[in-house]
Formats: C-alpha cells, structure tokens, sequence
C-alpha cells in the first residue's frame, strides 16, 4: 500500500482479516482512502460474499461521529480440504476458511505405495469428508497437503525424499486437482504441497503463539524434520530446503534412509530408536510404536528418547543461537517429557544464554491436528492475499 490509487479490495479485505482496521472509519484512517472510494471496494467484497457486517453490534468510529459497524471476514462461501501424510498414516479434513476442523478422517495410507495410489485415495476421502461435512464440492476453494519431504513449494513437487521412494518429481497438485474432480465431479481447485514440518509450524504458530517473531518446530517422527516460521510467514529458503535438520551429520556410523552415514536422523529418530529396541529385543518397527511404549512408561525406550533428545539438543543448540526463536516446539511421536529432557540437557549447556534467556521449550498444542491446519490456512492466505484477490473478484464478475 504505497499510495492511495494503488489500495485494493484485496488491500482492504487483508486489514480486516488480520484486526488491523474492522470499520469503514478505520478502513479510511489507515488508507487514506476517501469513504466513497472504500465503500466501492468494499462493496465488491461484500457482492462476492467474502466480507459481513459483524454481529458484534457498532463501536466507536476512529474519525468522531456515529459509532461504526465492525466489518469481518465472511468464512461460510466457501471450505478448504487439507491432509497430512505420514509414512503410514494420513488425516484428511475439511476445514471452513477460518480453520475451524469440520470433518476429519484418519487411516492407514503407505506413502511407500507411490504417488498415484495415495493421491486417489485422498481423494475418495475427500469426497467423503465433504459428505460428512454437509458441503457442496463446487465450495472447495482449494487443497493444502503436508507431506514428509523436502517440497520445492513453486512447483509443489516433492525434491529427492528419503521416506517418500517414487515421489520424487511427481505432479502431486495435477494428480490430487484430478482426483477431488473423478470422486465429486467439482472443478479443478489450486492445490499448495509443503513439508509436513513447515506446516506443523505455520499451524502451531498461527493457533497458539501469533504474537511470537522466531517460531522453530521439530517433528521427530520416522524422520527429523524442522519447520521456521518467522514474522508469520514460513521460512523456507532459496530451494525449500531450510529446517531440513534431520541429515546433519553428527558423526556416527549408522546409515540414514538418504544414503550417507551418521546423519541426526540415522541415531535420534523415531525410526532408529525403534530399531535399536528392536535389537535388544522389544517389539517395535516404527516411530509410533515408539510413541505407544513411551506413553506406557517402557524404561528402555524412554532412556533412548531422552538420549535421541540430547542428540538432537546438541544440532538445536546451534538451531537456536542462529535464530534465536521466542519458542522451540518439539512435535511427533517422540515428543514427551523423556525426549524434551534430553533436548534441554544439551541446548542450555551448548547455547549462549542470552540465546535462550527467552526461549520456551514446549511440546504441540494442536496435536495431529497441526498438519492439517497449517496446510487449510497456507491455502487461505494464498487464495485470499491482496495480489490474488483482483483477480478472483474479476472471475467472480464484480
Ligand atoms: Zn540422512
């Protein structure tokens, strides 16, 4: 919003979506927009029916004058669909535009049987999700999908995963565009792929810590994988790969699912945790069945989970010196008091105190959920940024 003539509808809807600016006198104020010219905006946003009047009853106008009606986005004209895939397990859900989960489904769905497969399938869930929810496929107004790998997010292609064998370069958003299509017969919608990780983190930060400028979240899961979300937005950097922290080399011996050695991954996971139980004897393939002995108390696993912690304390340490976040959430199937002491062990001896001085080290609040909020609300914020909201109003015709 440089100068008057450049203030958009989009402008305009993004100040009141974010409790900027929610009145017509307000609206003026920040802008400098006559109230003519924000009233001809407004009005095409509220013939779209993407803005209301609030029923919270008029409040008193920045300007003077009569008390002025509270504006507010309008969530009911439309839904979006998001999903979270694991390695072996996924949720789907339908989501309204403001985040609130309105149906959900969760179920085995092996990412190791390819793209095709998968994508279908999230389909044929979606088309129930919708059913359950009571919505329409033509309100679908777009699908925001976790996955765990490294996605390159211009083209939504997964970028050499490790856990993901036959993604590599797959078209996910032309497969699962075509899919919600075959299962309802809607349009075509835009589909938005991230790391599962950058969405836990957007999702999290977004929900519990708005306020916070430096959000780090780790997933430790089959894999290691970190999320960095810094003044709202999530970072990624030049090539999508910033947080991939899992395949830092910390010096041991064990082979890593990407083919080198002595990766974090290869000895703090969730994955080698279960397989260093595995070898002495305890029944456990994967990272949830880690997740199951923790919460049972197994002493074995809860001494590896605290040890992974530390290993995984020792790479954060310099994770939080570059950083300095305000909160470091640990998320995924290790995630638990053992783990967290093993992080803080290592992180407060390795990291400069004034690093931490006001660091938070907390475990998720959104739970599994996470994924699935963060991908609903990457699809909103991009449907509904300023430079894409001309646009969409044009399409609509007003
Ligand atoms: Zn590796």
């Amino acid at each position: 919003m440089t100068s008057r003539g450049q203030v958009s509808a989009g402008d305009l809807l993004e100040l009141v979506r974010s409790g900027r600016a929610t009145t017509r006198g307000a609206l003026q104020q920040v802008t400098g927009l006559s109230r003519a010219t924000v009233g001809q905006r407004l009005d095409r946003l509220f013939r779209a029916g993407w803005l209301r009047e609030g029923a919270g009853g008029p409040v008193d106008s920045p300007l003077g004058g009569r008390p002025s009606i509270t504006l507010e986005f309008d969530d009911a004209h439309a839904v979006v669909l998001a999903a979270d895939l694991d390695t072996r397990h996924a949720r789907a859900a339908v989501l309204s535009l403001t985040g609130e989960i309105l149906a959900e489904h969760g179920g085995t769905l092996i990412v190791e049987d390819g793209p095709e497969a998968v994508l279908g399938e999230l389909g044929r869930w979606f088309a129930e999700l919708l059913e359950k929810a009571g919505h329409h496929a033509d309100e679908v107004c777009g699908i925001g999908v976790a996955v765990p790998g490294p996605v390159d997010s211009e083209t939504g292609r997964v970028v050499q995963p490790p856990i993901m064998p036959g993604w590599d370069g797959y078209d996910i958003r032309g497969r699962l565009a075509r899919a919600l299509t075959e299962h309802t017969g809607a349009p075509r919608v835009p589909v938005l792929v991230d790391n599962d990780a950058n969405l836990m983190a957007y999702g999290e930060q977004r929900v519990g810590y708005p306020d916070c400028s430096a959000f780090v979240l780790v997933k430790v899961s089959t894999g290691i994988g970190a999320g960095v979300v810094v003044d709202g937005s999530v970072f990624r950097g030049v090539d999508g790969g910033a947080g991939d922290i899992g395949h830092i080399r910390v010096g041991a011996d064990a082979l890593c699912r990407c083919g080198s050695y002595g990766c974090l991954a290869a000895v703090a996971s969730g994955g080698a945790v279960a397989r260093r139980l595995a070898e002495a004897g305890v029944r456990a393939a994967s990272g949830s069945d880690v997740r199951e002995l923790l919460a049972a108390g197994h002493p074995e696993a809860v001494g590896l989970a605290r040890e992974a912690g530390r290993q995984v304390g020792d790479v954060l340490a310099t994770v939080v010196t570059l950083l300095n976040p305000g909160v470091l959430m640990i998320a995924g199937d290790l995630a638990g008091t053992p783990f967290l002491t093993g992080v803080r062990e290592l992180l407060y001896q390795r990291a400069l105190p004034r690093s931490t001085a006001h660091l938070e080290i907390v475990t998720s609040r959104l739970g599994e959920r996470a994924g699935l909020v963060g991908a609903g609300a990457l699809v909103v914020e991009y449907l509904y940024a300023p430079e894409r909201v001309e646009e969409r109003l044009r399409a609509l015709g007003v």
